[in-house]
């Protein structure tokens, strides 16, 4: 937050140059430049060393885990804080701590800074008062049961990377409907994947979104909160594929029985990790439970044993002459 006025003498603040530091914050009273103060806290995850598991809480009446955490003190280091919290919050006594990450919370303007905080074992346990309930998980457990979206499953995931290597696929990624702000987005991505023959135009997207956004599954990499691919359809009852599918959305039929498949996007720095079979495989099993009965899609030659692997059978050549090229038609019955 930048303050509007001086916080020594009620100037209002005005915006001045500094020389290596671009346009600061500057009280014309004091002769002082006033940079933006916010605040500082810690996060700890709690591991005890003796039977490697983490400490989550509950708080604020809420019932998914976090991490214990607490604001830093004026005059205080980190390393001090991380110390005083933990004992304060849970008598634990913090043999010493690995730095993770930090990240800046907007909501309460604070600087989040997270440890690892090891505890030799568990003497002297005794969560206080602003502890609902704690328990302890071991890491897989802790991983299920962290508050998901939250700064405290960005500082677990992170951690656990450390330790035992990039989270698997199916944990790191979450699935779930495009939102209105992210058609934009997933329309950039559809032109850095393929090449300008083949991608659908960015107005076709954003069109795609908006017209059936139950059809356009993103996957959301947990450790940045981004788009990284998505999945898009629109459903029919059509029997055979044919390119207006890509630019006439007047043609989705909402309760149609057959899902035609307009895009598998995966951004090259994600791909070869198995996260577009796994989009697939959330994307069928949703369309299944939906009642639908069949989805189709089209692929290069090139890419039908792919398809073949994720499920899905070979008709032979399509009608489609996407991009000037030859398409196979591929059909999974769900
Ligand atoms: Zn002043």
């Amino acid at each position: 937050m930048i303050d509007k006025f001086c916080r020594e003498c009620g100037t209002r603040i005005e915006m001045k140059e500094l020389e290596h530091e671009g346009i600061v914050p500057y009280c014309p009273t004091c002769g002082q430049y006033r940079f933006p103060q916010y605040n500082v806290a810690v996060s700890m995850i709690v591991v005890n060393e003796e039977k490697d598991e983490i400490l989550l809480i509950q708080q604020y009446g809420r019932p998914s885990y976090i991490l214990v955490a607490g604001y830093v003190s004026r005059g205080e280091g980190l390393e001090d804080a991380v110390i005083r919290e933990v004992k304060e919050e849970t008598g634990l006594t913090v043999s010493h701590m690995k730095f993770n990450r930090t990240q800046f919370f907007e909501k309460s303007d604070t600087l989040m800074c997270n440890f690892t905080a090891f505890v030799a074992n568990t003497e002297g346990f005794d969560p206080n008062y602003e502890i609902d309930s704690c328990r302890w998980f071991s890491r897989e457990g802790a991983r299920a049961n962290i508050r998901p979206n939250s700064l405290a499953e960005y500082f677990l995931d992170a951690y656990l990377e450390d330790i035992v290597g990039p989270v698997p696929t199916r944990l790191r990624f979450g699935f779930r409907d495009i939102r209105p702000e992210e058609a934009e987005r997933a329309a950039e991505i559809e032109q850095i994947v393929f090449p300008p023959n083949e991608a659908v135009l960015p107005d076709d997207v954003k069109k795609q979104a908006a017209v059936a956004p139950d059809l356009f599954m993103v996957a959301i990499d947990k450790v940045n909160g981004q788009v990284v691919g998505f999945l898009n359809g629109l459903a029919t009852n059509e029997t055979e594929f044919r390119d207006e599918f890509f630019t006439d959305k007047s043609l989705h039929e909402p309760e149609g029985s057959t899902v035609m498949l307009l895009g598998l996007d995966v951004l090259p720095e994600y791909q070869r990790r198995g996260l577009g079979t796994e989009i697939m495989r959330h994307y069928c099993q949703r369309e299944k439970a939906k009642g639908r009965k069949r989805i189709v899609l089209t692929c290069l030659p090139g890419l039908v044993e792919m398809y073949k692997k994720m499920g899905f059978t070979d008709l032979g050549m399509s009608r489609s002459t996407w991009g000037g090229e030859s398409w196979h038609e591929m059909e999974i019955l769900l």
